[in-house]
């Protein structure tokens, strides 16, 4: 039987009232750009004509300007339609950081969304699969000198509750070594007296000189170097992941990334040399444009491949999809495009029976972010979290779990929008950038700025 009402009962606080979601707005956009989380983050806020703010963020390392320039897009606009400005402003992202203006953007849309509705994200992407989602956490390898001491930086994972595992192997563990690399001999001296003139600039504009010419040496792709693995150098690698695999044991996935700009054939050599290691993936061994050579690659060995955290919407996975050329596909929430993007990427690679990682190496915003998407997404596999040794990183945000990652899973959040109740200000203003515009600083400047901009005549 329905308990009958009380004289006490107030039916107004079960409804929200500082919320019309119809007539939602959006009166301003700023920026703060974090730094130390370990990359730089750009933190995006919007602010509507209700109280009510979203959260996003450009991609790890990029420049905020690329959300900031949206701005002449956004004001004025209701934020809950999420898709009809996403494809407004779509053209203005692309590859790698170029995405991630455009896809911070749509985050901080759908967390307005949820906020307005009272829902949390992953309900208005479908709804989930499941409740928590499992993180893996990058393991670079400076100060990493041989496979023990990595598998023992590893183990330590484990011993916190990680159940899947990546480390870098590659070119940087062999480079001191004599004999283990071959290139046009004076490559390797370049790089060096290259990365020792930045260094050494004597002022500012010398440096931004020498950092230019330092690019153009590492913008160098793959085929192009002429940098190869010898005989020496795929010993040491296979000896390393098996030093590794000893002290981490044969069970617990562990996936490999950053082998270096070394050609497709050497990643087929090397990657054939670990495959009795039994490795979850071999991670971006060419540049993901190259989709024949991925299928090369694929066909070539029993290690999954695997690509994506530099690779803008749908379209831009579609060919390796097509290709056969991945095992395991790796977008970033905040370079494929959003959420809702990576949810239609999701689906597409599900399609082809291809699995989903995600790559994520920015603040707790894009991080749940990812967290909502993958909950939403049957193909999901793992999530990648690069700053579980940041004591301060989860106090960039309050109303969250905190540690956000316990026992190596983040519980999905009930909480409308993404779950972040609000930015913390205090933590934001004590890891700011020192060359960044400061705290939430206003992105009026792009208010007026005036372009025709359609694509086609
Ligand atoms: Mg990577």
């Amino acid at each position: 039987m329905t308990e009958p009402l009380t004289a006490n009962y107030d039916p107004s606080q079960y409804v929200r009232t500082w919320s019309a979601p119809s007539e939602l707005r959006i009166t301003d956009i700023r920026i703060s750009h974090v730094t130390g989380a370990p990359m730089r983050c750009p933190l995006i806020k919007i602010i509507t004509n209700q109280g009510v703010e979203g959260y996003g963020e450009v991609r790890d390392a990029a420049s905020p300007q690329y959300a900031a320039m949206l701005r002449r897009h956004l004001i004025g606009e209701n934020p809950c339609a999420v898709d009809r400005i996403f494809r407004r402003i779509k053209q203005f992202g692309g590859p790698a950081r170029q995405g991630g203006g455009v896809s911070g953007i749509e985050v901080a849309l759908w967390d307005l969304a949820g906020k307005a509705y009272g829902v949390p994200c992953y309900q208005l992407l479908g709804g989930k699969f499941r409740d928590s989602i499992r993180i893996y956490c990058d393991t670079d390898a400076d100060g990493k000198p041989d496979g023990l001491a990595m598998g023992t930086a590893l183990k330590k994972r484990m011993e916190r509750g990680f159940t899947f595992l990546k480390m870098d192997l590659g070119v940087n563990q062999i480079a001191s070594i004599p004999g283990a690399l071959s290139a046009p001999l004076g490559y390797l001296d370049k790089l060096a007296a290259l990365a020792q003139a930045v260094q050494e600039a004597p002022d500012e504009a010398a440096r931004r000189v020498a950092r230019r010419r330092q690019y153009d040496a590492y913008n160098v792709q793959h085929p192009f170097t002429g940098l190869h693995l010898t005989e020496k150098g795929l010993q040491c690698l296979e000896e390393y992941v098996a030093q590794v695999r000893s002290v981490i044991g044969d069970e617990v996935p562990l996936a490999v990334d950053h082998l270096g700009h070394i050609a497709l054939e050497d990643a087929i050599a090397l990657a054939r040399r670990v495959e009795k290691y039994h490795l979850a993936w071999l991670e971006d061994a060419i540049p993901w444009q190259y989709t024949e050579q991925y299928m090369r690659l694929a066909r070539a060995t029993t290690v999954p491949i695997c690509t994506g955290e530099d690779i803008y919407l749908k379209e831009g996975f579609r060919p390796l999809l097509e290709a056969g050329a991945v095992a395991v596909i790796h977008p970033d929430i905040l370079t494929a495009g959003g959420m809702l993007e990576t949810k239609k990427i999701a689906d597409l690679a599900q399609e082809y029976g291809v699995a989903l990682a995600m790559h994520m190496a920015e603040s707790p915003i894009a991080c749940l972010a990812a967290v909502h998407t993958s909950a939403a997404c049957e193909n999901f596999y793992v999530l990648e979290n690069h700053s579980v040794d940041v004591p301060w990183w989860d106090d960039l945000v309050c109303g969250t779990a905190k540690p956000l990652v316990q026992q190596g899973f983040i519980r999905v959040p009930e909480k409308p929008g993404l779950g972040i109740e609000a930015l913390n200000d205090e933590v934001i203003a004590r890891h700011m950038d020192p060359q960044g515009p400061g705290l939430w600083a206003s992105t009026e400047y792009w208010e007026n700025d005036i372009s025709h901009d359609r694509l086609w005549s």
